[in-house]
């Protein structure tokens, strides 16, 4: 089925300034609630959000087979699991209804009333309810760096990181929207030099990870498996994630299993799920795999996606300061890969399941995707614009993540992916 949404040339007759990451060609997928406090499937146009379940009931997608309250939810878990054919139905026929050509919902003002919103109308809730939620490792560069600071440099890389696509089980519980305040984590840290008794106590490290997400639909039962050439089918689409961490729990914690509390305090996503759809025009080719892959990972064609990548921090009534910029390119494993990895044990994966990339750092020092990486732990700190410096996040410091596609004819963007740090609570 074409993609019809994606024709670079359309435009609507909602306005869209040209820097919005939101044109017409975007359409992306989220919950939101409104002033009257009906929560409700929506999409957005500019600064707009679109009511999905009132353009629904209002009939406009007579003829796409959906049940009639598949957008009067509070989850897009449902619809994500009706599959890649309705994704692409709906998202056609919404850039039809907002195409600039289309009079039947522009001129009807009653209608555009029930339908349209301003974004500063609306509250943006998560968008699934993420059943399970795993976190890849899958940047090289990462984790060649972390490699060199927490263990050796001259065997930053383990044998087994070019073989498999490294992840570790997290936990969803923690998962929030964009904009949701975190407090500074409690917990232990390791001994002082001399001592046997852990530290404890509000973490001194508190870190961002720059990550991506991709959202699953409902893909293989208990003991089956997905096949690389066709993962991207099961892929809904993409948010932004931050992936919270406290380096000091970690760096005590995480020997023998792994990332524990250090890491699922909390992670903050973009609210609107970009669909893959509407990033086609942004595949870009895999990264050069050597060794070669066994051969359930060899995957053939583009799966990798040109999504430049920002990081700000921003102190108390202060202005942003850029700390990085890197690139979803820079990917190591691909998501395709990622998926037929993680199923390759016959691990069933779900509708509105969540896979993180893992913190995406680029080759150079300001494309590090973490502050542990961007000071070289501590060592060398950030300035920022109010001339204070950083070697990790402080309190009331808000982390500000974006992320945009852009060619010569479109700019299709993620908004923004924001959380501020709380002081610690009081024991
Ligand atoms: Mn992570």
């Amino acid at each position: 089925m074409e993609i019809t949404a994606n024709n670079p040339n359309r435009k609507s007759w909602l306005k869209v300034s040209e820097d919005s990451d939101f044109p017409i060609q975007n359409i992306p997928f989220g919950v939101f609630i409104t002033k009257d406090d009906i929560i409700t499937i929506g999409s957005r146009i500019g600064d707009y959000a679109i009511d999905l379940g009132a353009l629904h009931q209002l009939g406009y997608f007579e003829g796409i087979p959906l049940t009639d309250d598949i957008f009067l939810q509070d989850t897009l878990n449902d619809f994500i699991a009706d599959g890649r054919k309705t994704w692409r139905l709906v998202r056609n026929r919404i850039a039809d209804i907002f195409d600039v050509k289309n009079s039947k919902l522009r001129d009807n003002p009653e209608h555009k009333d029930k339908i349209i919103f301003r974004m500063d109308e609306i509250e943006m809730l998560l968008p699934v309810s993420v059943g399970d939620y795993t976190d890849f490792y899958a940047s090289k560069e990462h984790a060649t760096n972390v490699g060199s600071l927490f263990r050796d440099p001259e065997n930053a890389l383990l044998p087994n990181w070019l073989q498999i696509p490294i992840g570790y089980h997290g936990r969803s519980s923690s998962i929030i929207p964009s904009g949701t305040p975190i407090r500074r984590p409690y917990g232990q840290n390791r001994p002082a030099e001399g001592s046997t008794t852990p530290g404890f106590g509000p973490s001194k490290l508190l870190d961002f990870e720059l990550e991506m997400a991709f959202i699953t639909t409902a893909s293989n039962n208990l003991g089956d498996r997905i096949s690389v050439d066709e993962a991207e089918e099961y892929i809904f689409g993409l948010v932004q994630f931050n992936d919270w961490s406290a380096r000091d729990i970690q760096a005590w914690e995480y020997v023998p299993l792994g990332p524990f509390l250090g890491k699922n305090f909390a992670s903050t996503i973009s609210p609107w799920i970009v669909t893959l759809d509407a990033l086609e025009p942004f595949r870009v080719d895999n990264p050069k795999q050597n060794p070669k892959p066994l051969p359930y990972l060899q995957q053939k064609g583009k799966g990798s996606f040109d999504i430049n990548l920002q990081v700000s921090i921003q102190p108390e009534n202060e202005k942003e300061t850029i700390v990085a910029n890197s690139n979803f390119k820079y990917m190591y494993w691909t998501m395709a890969q990622q998926l037929a990895h993680h199923t390759i044990n016959g691990c069933p994966v779900n509708a509105g399941d969540m896979m993180g990339s893992g913190t995406i750092s680029g080759p150079t020092k300001d494309s590090y995707g973490s502050m542990l990486e961007l000071t070289w732990r501590g060592q060398n700190p950030i300035k920022l614009s109010d001339g204070t410096e950083r070697k990790f996040i402080n309190d009331n410091d808000t982390v500000i993540m974006r992320a945009h596609c852009k060619n010569d004819k479109v700019r299709i963007g993620f908004g923004e992916c924001v959380g501020k740090i709380l002081p610690a609570k009081p024991f």
